[in-house]
């Protein structure tokens, strides 16, 4: 609720001036148990900052995060610690996020010793039993992480994030490195694992085709706040922000649902350094009003399910 994170860099010889990004910028959003919802947006927007700051992986400057009814930003540290088994992440990178001297069993089990979870037969069963959940066979435990493929990693990495049974995992870019031929592999295991665990997820992507494939509501975020938020369905096949718009008509993939694709994103993502005035989109924007430069659009419901921010649909 109106979470926010900003990046203050400090002054220097060479930076006469304070500045301050505003990567997380007062974002509202809810996330139902058992549900899926993506966020995607341009690289740069602030979705990893915000995926870290509902975990508080990066401390958020203001707002709260309510999970389960506990603002989890008022625990102590000893309490957010405990939360932490319930709250997950998954990184991008399967080659950066595995420790190369560590083997497959140590790596796993990594979270299990370092909470003092079981014995150490207990742990191994474990182990075990993960990494034949995500489709590794237990002839890799003494194995090292460059033994494997990029896919095989990052079925490592998910075994490792479920060890301790969370229920909420946010995933960043999870397939993002990975072949295209790999990708939806690990997205129907994800998918998989998600029914038969209940687990919860907010799935960050700039891949609007890898969102659409697992998300059940899909939220669009530009330069550090939210535009749209809407159910996958009618988020694809009739966006109403303009940045959406612009977005959907940019997927390569011919799909007979969706209406006319000739929209075309031009110009830069503005600088969340110095974001514009007024609707932070209408740099870019074919319909921007006067009003639009000056005043800043809210978030609000258009329908029962969806919730866009644009002047247009005030
Ligand atoms: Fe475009 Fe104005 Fe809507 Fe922003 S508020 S997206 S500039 S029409
Ligand atoms: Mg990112």
């Amino acid at each position: 609720k109106n979470l926010k994170k900003h990046f203050v860099t400090p002054k220097s010889f060479f930076n006469k001036e304070e500045k301050r990004v505003r990567a997380v910028d007062d974002i509202s959003l809810f996330i139902s148990k058992g549900e899926t919802l993506g966020l995607v947006g341009e690289s740069g927007c602030g979705k990893s900052t915000f995926g870290r700051a509902v975990l508080r992986l990066t401390e958020p400057t203001s707002g709260s995060v309510h999970y389960n009814g506990v603002d989890i930003l008022k625990l102590n540290k000893n309490d957010m610690r405990n939360m932490r088994q319930k709250m997950q992440i998954i990184f991008q990178d399967p080659y950066a996020s595995l420790n190369p001297r560590m083997t497959v069993l140590e790596l796993i089990r990594a979270p299990l010793d370092a909470f003092n979870i079981g014995t150490e037969k207990e742990r191994e069963e474990k182990v075990i039993d993960i990494l034949e959940l995500v489709g590794l066979d237990k002839q890799n435990l003494r194995k090292y992480p460059h033994e494997f493929s990029g896919g095989q990693r990052q079925r490592i990495v998910i075994a490792r994030a479920l060890i301790l049974n969370p229920e909420f995992i946010v995933c960043d870019e999870p397939v993002s490195a990975l072949d295209v031929s790999i990708q939806s592999q690990v997205l129907n295991l994800m998918q998989q694992l998600k029914q038969e665990l209940n687990l919860t997820f907010l799935f960050i992507s700039h891949n609007l085709s890898v969102v659409k494939h697992i998300s059940d509501r899909v939220a669009v975020m530009y330069l550090g706040k939210i535009v749209e938020i809407a159910e996958k369905k009618s988020l694809y096949i009739d966006p109403l922000h303009p940045y959406t718009k612009a977005l959907m008509s940019s997927i390569p993939i011919p799909d007979i649902d969706a209406p006319e694709r000739k929209i075309i994103l031009t110009g830069e993502v503005p600088s969340p350094l110095n974001p514009p005035t007024g609707c932070r989109f209408h740099t870019r924007c074919s319909h921007c009003m006067e009003k639009c430069k000056v005043q800043e659009p809210a978030l609000v419901n258009v329908s029962d399910k969806t919730m866009v921010a644009c002047h247009l649909y005030e």
